[in-house]
């Protein structure tokens, strides 16, 4: 990775640290999760407003390092108007960029993070907030609504 990559991947983790982006309980919500990351104090809750198998909005809530929470707030960027299907797949994408160090080809924001490969303890922060995320696709709606089952 060249130098100018390197400082301008440095740059989108530190604009996300300063200025996170869907930040605060989203009061339309119909999943939530919550992910601790006890190695380095990490937390961080999302909040999903799921239409269909469409995540309509999201946002986090958290406190952390700046990995932890500059991650959550991209990850909340990229997964309003994903499919289920869709932000697994991303978060498969950006698991192998923070565990190979190896970014896609044209520039990705997500691609900020391929550097946490180099420190192994911080992959948990990065990969914290997305780990929430898909927990809260896979959760039971809260609060508990007037669904029926076919059980
Ligand atoms: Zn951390």
């Amino acid at each position: 990775m060249s130098a100018d990559l390197t400082e301008l991947y440095q740059q989108v983790i530190l604009d996300h640290n300063r200025r996170p982006r869907n930040r605060g309980k989203l009061p339309t919500a119909n999943r939530v999760a919550h992910g601790d990351n006890p190695s380095c104090g990490d937390q961080c809750s999302v909040y999903l407003r799921l239409e269909g198998d469409r995540i309509a909005d999201l946002s986090f809530d958290g406190s952390g390092c700046a990995i932890s929470q500059a991650s959550a707030s991209l990850m909340t960027t990229r997964l309003k108007g994903k499919t289920a299907a869709e932000a697994e797949a991303l978060f498969q994408q950006f698991h192998d960029i923070v565990t190979t160090g190896q970014a896609p080809e044209e520039i990705s924001d997500l691609g900020a993070f391929a550097g946490v490969h180099a420190f192994p303890a911080r992959i948990k922060c990065a990969t914290l907030g997305w780990h929430a995320a898909l927990n809260a696709l896979k959760g039971d709606p809260v609060p508990a609504t007037t669904e029926t089952h076919n059980d």
